[in-house]
């Protein structure tokens, strides 16, 4: 486009403003020549507009996204409540005792309940405390994965480790991630709110347990892939996703 316009009839008036913003506009644009007139899509280096970069762009401007994640994956196959702790569990909104203590509230200590010998942080509370090392471990059995267990909550809630070898399975075994790290939470609340007598008794309960059967349920009523027999899924998951 040059600079010179034809106008069939006179620029007058109002017209004759946003004519000169128009070309305020344009100054700075060069039209390429060798290629045809397409639409690109600015939220991604390539042009190419997907839905995921939309919603990648939504989720940090509304709701924020922990600066150490790319984004974080919203999960359909599992409930909202779940997403939702996940989520603040990404932002390190949680109420673990280091963050209480952070906020000014008055603890006897910082301790893990768990352990009762390292502070307990949101890393240390949900991946390396040496009652929640055995989950992790029995996960990545569970999904049949090889990869080394994980090392801190970004690796578990990015994801880019744990690759069962199919996109639905990856999504699976991404939804149960998440329903662990929830059900840790329960467990640990259920803990730290007993009476001393009962302290032992909770401390050997099986979470794999519940996480098995919770995520069977979701599963079977919310996807299509899924194909559900609950005596193959206890031991091989990923021989029922399609
Ligand atoms: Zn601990």
């Amino acid at each position: 486009m040059g600079k010179h316009w034809e106008w069939a009839n006179t620029v007058r008036g109002h017209a004759n403003g946003d004519l000169q913003e128009l070309n305020d506009l344009l100054a700075g644009c060069s039209l390429l020549t060798s290629e045809d007139d397409n639409w690109k899509w600015s939220l991604h280096s390539n042009g190419v507009f997907k839905v995921k970069t939309l919603f990648d762009a939504l989720d940090k401007h509304l709701l924020g996204v922990s600066p150490n994640l790319n984004s974080f994956y919203w999960l359909s196959s599992i409930s909202k409540k779940i997403n939702v702790f996940d989520w603040r569990l990404s932002l390190d909104k949680i109420a673990t005792r280091v963050n209480l203590l952070k906020l000014g509230v008055s603890l006897d200590n910082n301790k893990c309940p768990f352990c009762d010998r390292i502070q307990e942080d949101r890393d240390h509370l949900f991946v390396t405390c040496s009652y929640i090392v055995p989950l992790w471990r029995s996960y990545l059995a569970w999904w049949g994965l090889s990869c080394p267990l994980p090392n801190g909550l970004n690796n578990i809630l990015n994801g880019a480790n744990f690759n069962t070898g199919s996109a639905n399975s990856n999504k699976a075994a991404f939804a149960s991630r998440y329903v662990l790290l929830w059900l840790i939470w329960k467990w640990r609340n259920k803990l730290v709110h007993c009476q001393p007598e009962r302290r032992q008794s909770i401390l050997k309960e099986d979470v794999m347990i519940s996480l098995g059967i919770m995520i069977h349920l979701w599963f079977k009523s919310r996807s299509k892939w899924f194909d559900g027999d609950f005596e193959t899924w206890k031991t091989c998951p990923r021989a029922l996703i399609l």
